[in-house]
């Protein structure tokens, strides 16, 4: 169901017309689940692009409008949350822009924009706002992702591990909440097939260090070994490798749409220059619910997250949206 905006007839306008319609969804459907702003590109970026690029309904769901960020942008310095405390709304457009290179056009704030604030990163007096996302009631903010999974139905989960990847915890509470709502969609008999965990493998940071030890712009700086690093997944327990290098572009325009976050010069950037586009459009996932499909080489890494799905096919009943169902 969709609102038409008011016509506007003989200069009076005319209240919203009310269409009734049915939305048939692409067989393929993918949910993210993500902290803040700017998590979505740098973390699957990619992954979104490339399941968008392929006809496959992408839906983002960000947790918070990341108030708490860092600004990088010097003219926006005074939009800070000790300032006039405007960033969140900035950053929805920012989130807009990366969205639309990303070519994702189902985005929604968990709870609708503003419900959860950025809880800055851990052990802040932040995390105690009364609207930090860290304080959030578990099963109140699932269930605003149990409506959308009832829409949507997707077969796809994706979101972080029990660390939230490395720690924030915004990234703890996401992983939290869509577990928990995994759990409650399973009771009503719509829980995705699978969910994934966003990761990296081991042998790829170990290439990295290995990469960077000659550049000027090295993330690894005064690290030694990987296993100080707060992430990082031995390659044997990796189920899914997305080689999205084709959508590097699109992921590259959506990092640069999150201008008070990356700055220009990030080294995120220098990845891609450096390296090639593997680096930044190969993203890789654990498996944490459902069955790993068929995959290859020698850990038989999944290439697609929807591989072994059974229901889906020009088979499989179709899905309709705006719960008209
Ligand atoms: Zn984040």
């Amino acid at each position: 169901m969709a609102d038409l905006p008011g016509r506007v007839r003989a200069g009076r306008a005319e209240p919203p017309v009310r269409v009734t319609g049915v939305t048939t969804l692409p067989d393929r459907r993918l949910l993210l689940v993500h902290a803040h702003p700017d998590d979505e590109t740098i973390g699957t970026g990619s992954t979104m692009a490339h399941y968008a690029a392929a006809g496959a309904h992408v839906t983002l769901v960000t947790c918070t409008l990341g108030e708490e960020g860092e600004i990088h942008v010097p003219e926006l310095a005074q939009l800070a949350a000790a300032e006039a405390d405007q960033l969140g709304g900035y950053r929805i457009g920012e989130l807009a822009a990366a969205c639309a290179a990303l070519g994702v056009t189902d985005h929604r704030f968990l709870g609708g924009a503003g419900r959860y604030r950025d809880s800055g990163m851990m052990g802040l007096a932040t995390n105690e706002h009364p609207r930090a996302f860290w304080q959030a009631d578990l099963d109140e903010a699932a269930g605003h992702l149990v409506e959308i999974m009832r829409e949507i139905r997707p077969q796809v989960l994706i979101t972080y591990d029990e660390n939230g990847f490395y720690g924030h915890p915004d990234h703890i509470q996401a992983h939290r909440v869509a577990m928990r709502a995994v759990e409650l969609a399973a009771a009503e008999g719509f829980a995705p097939a699978k969910v994934y965990w966003t990761a990296m493998p081991l042998s790829v940071l170990e290439a990295g260090m290995t990469e960077f030890t000659e550049s000027a712009d090295n993330p690894f700086v005064g690290i030694e070994d990987v296993a100080e690093l707060p992430f990082g997944t031995p390659d044997e327990q990796i189920a899914a490798r997305i080689d999205a290098t084709d959508q590097h572009a699109a992921k590259q325009a959506a990092m640069r749409a999150h201008a008070t976050q990356i700055p220009h010069n990030s080294w995120l950037y220098a990845i891609a220059g450096n390296f090639g586009a593997e680096f930044i459009g190969v993203e890789y996932y654990t498996l944490a619910v459902g069955e790993k499909g068929p995959g290859s080489g020698p850990y038989a890494w999944e290439d697609d997250l929807f591989a072994g799905l059974p229901d889906v096919g020009p088979d499989r009943a179709p899905v309709t949206a705006a719960g008209l169902r």
